[in-house]
């Protein structure tokens, strides 16, 4: 007879301290086996890199290192979540599977409807549990800010580690279930990249608030002090290294004595827009594919393989958009600002579609789909609600990295141009470059297109569209689906540009 167990089945939610599905697990009298899978399907998808695994890997080890104490192991296999399940069900009864909602790609939106039926089927419940402030199947925007200040305020589900209910998979169950070796690039460090981790996570939000918060405002657009000054805890977010709620909370803990509250208050707004941001795709997951504001569909542009892998490698010849496209490729990590400045470099001055930014998302460490498809629609000015921002990105390296120290850092090539020429290192004459050891067309690139002529040409196209009745139509229907309708309308407009400027 097969034994009866219940299952924790871990996600984007990499943690023990405050975990809703562990802890109800927990208080079961069933033994319990706790899981991760490492599915091929997905890792395989055009958004995934080698950085994401990693960083789930070493969330991994680290839980598993805090469970020593217990007769099992949070265990993680390499094959598909159905296949998985399959071979469990043959060996075990399993009452319950407990884990948090998903709001992921389209990809793991299929698998887990696949997953719903396959237990429905088997007899096996799923319970799943509010992740952060995003509701399911919300109706309405009307009193969600209400809900997540609700949510955020709770007890959170604290569980005791030492003692879990967790038993040993038998060897030729387990056998069964690994799967192939995970590839050494994911199981070795790699210092790069920020570390994986309940520890790190902490760790990052802890030194933020005992003082680098401090300098938060004023260096949150700077793409070289944003690294120290901003809480760098996005991975950890997007991972679930560490709940919203916890963040929330210590964050309010420390509030009080903070010498710089207005610094705090911004931290605080972002981490409601984390979930706004999410909230959106939970509602409307088209973001992912489609514009959300269908009337730009007639706004087609012709594909250019040689911008794009000239933007991918960091060689436009605009040395912020390089500077920013080797950071992100070589650490994960780029500012908002800078995020929102290359991706407007695409969509804008080169006049390429969003659609073929699978690149970036790759890049992020911390690529969050909830965050990153609507964001970038906002950015590529195709939601015709939020005000298009065409970043000009000579004033903004002018103003955000004004001694060149982010540019000479990640474009070498150039670490002997003057820095009046800095920015714009094409304006050289013949004699500055060959003393510059910085030959343009050679040792660096000429711009691939004259930024400020196609900004224009940009700007008169978009905003033109921006006026057709459809895209406004169109636009009514976006804001009454994810904007508190109750909010007048100069409230709203004061949302938007917030959401937009930063
Ligand atoms: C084109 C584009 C794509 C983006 N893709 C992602 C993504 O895939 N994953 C991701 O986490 N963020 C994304 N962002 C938002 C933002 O840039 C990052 O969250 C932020 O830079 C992370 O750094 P931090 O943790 O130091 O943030 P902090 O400034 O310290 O903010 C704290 C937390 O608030 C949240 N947050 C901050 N800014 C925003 C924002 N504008 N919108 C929503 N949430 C925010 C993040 O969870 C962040 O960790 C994107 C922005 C743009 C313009």
């Amino acid at each position: 007879m097969k034994s009866e167990i219940n299952l924790v089945w871990f996600k984007r939610d990499l943690r023990f301290t405050d975990h809703e599905p562990l802890w109800v697990a927990q208080n079961s009298e069933l033994p319990l086996l706790l899981i991760y899978i490492f599915e091929p399907s997905v890792m395989d998808h055009h958004d995934s890199d080698v950085r994401h695994w990693r960083f789930i890997y070493e969330s991994l080890m680290e839980m598993n290192g805090r469970l020593h104490n217990s007769a099992g192991r949070l265990y993680f296999f390499h094959k598909e979540a159905e296949e998985v399940f399959k071979i469990l069900a043959d060996h075990f009864s399993i009452r319950t599977v407990f884990s948090h909602q998903e709001t992921g790609n389209g990809l793991t939106f299929e698998r887990d409807k696949k997953m719903k039926k396959f237990f429905a089927e088997n007899g096996i419940g799923w319970n799943e549990y509010q992740s952060n402030g995003i509701i399911r199947a919300s109706k309405s925007r009307e009193v969600w800010g209400k809900l997540w200040e609700r949510q955020m305020r709770a007890q959170p589900k604290m569980v005791d580690a030492a003692n879990f209910k967790t038993f040993k998979l038998e060897d030729s169950v387990f056998k069964l279930l690994k799967g192939s070796e995970l590839h050494t690039e994911i199981t070795t460090r790699n210092e790069n990249f920020q570390q994986g981790g309940e520890y790190w996570a902490w760790r990052y939000l802890d030194t933020f608030l005992k003082s680098r918060y401090q300098n938060y405002s004023k260096y949150i657009s700077k793409p070289a002090l944003s690294r120290k000054g901003c809480s760098r805890l996005s991975p950890y977010l997007t991972y679930g290294n560490i709940s919203m709620r916890m963040v929330y909370q210590y964050t309010l803990q420390h509030y009080e004595q903070a010498s710089n509250k207005r610094a705090l208050q911004n931290f605080i707004s972002r981490l409601h827009w984390h979930c706004h941001f999410i909230q959106k795709f939970e509602d409307e997951c088209r973001y992912e594919f489609e514009n959300i504001n269908r009337a730009y569909d007639k706004l087609v542009k012709d594909k250019n393989e040689d911008f794009i892998a000239a933007w991918q490698k960091g060689q436009t010849g605009i040395p912020i958009v390089d500077g920013c496209m080797r950071c992100v490729t070589e650490t994960g990590y780029i500012n908002f600002r800078m995020r929102a400045l290359v991706v407007s470099f695409f969509v804008f001055n080169l006049w390429q579609d969003w659609r073929d930014l699978h690149f970036l998302a790759r890049q992020f460490l911390d690529y969050e789909p909830g965050i990153h498809y609507p964001q970038l629609q906002m950015q590529s000015g195709t939601t015709g609600i939020n005000t298009i921002r065409i970043y000009n990105p000579i004033k903004n390296s002018m103003d955000h990295d004004p001694e060149g120290e982010f540019i000479k850092r990640w474009i070498p090539e150039l670490k002997n141009v003057p820095l009046e020429f800095l920015h714009e290192p094409h304006k050289m004459d013949l004699h500055l470059q060959e003393i510059s050891a910085c030959t343009i067309g050679v040792d660096y690139p000429a711009p691939i297109v004259d930024a400020e002529e196609t900004r224009k040409k940009a700007s008169d196209l978009v905003w033109s569209y921006r006026k057709e009745k459809e895209v406004k139509t169109e636009g009514q229907r976006i804001l009454a689906r994810h904007v508190n309708p109750r909010k007048t309308k100069k409230k709203q407009k004061i949302v938007i540009r917030f959401a937009c400027f930063e």
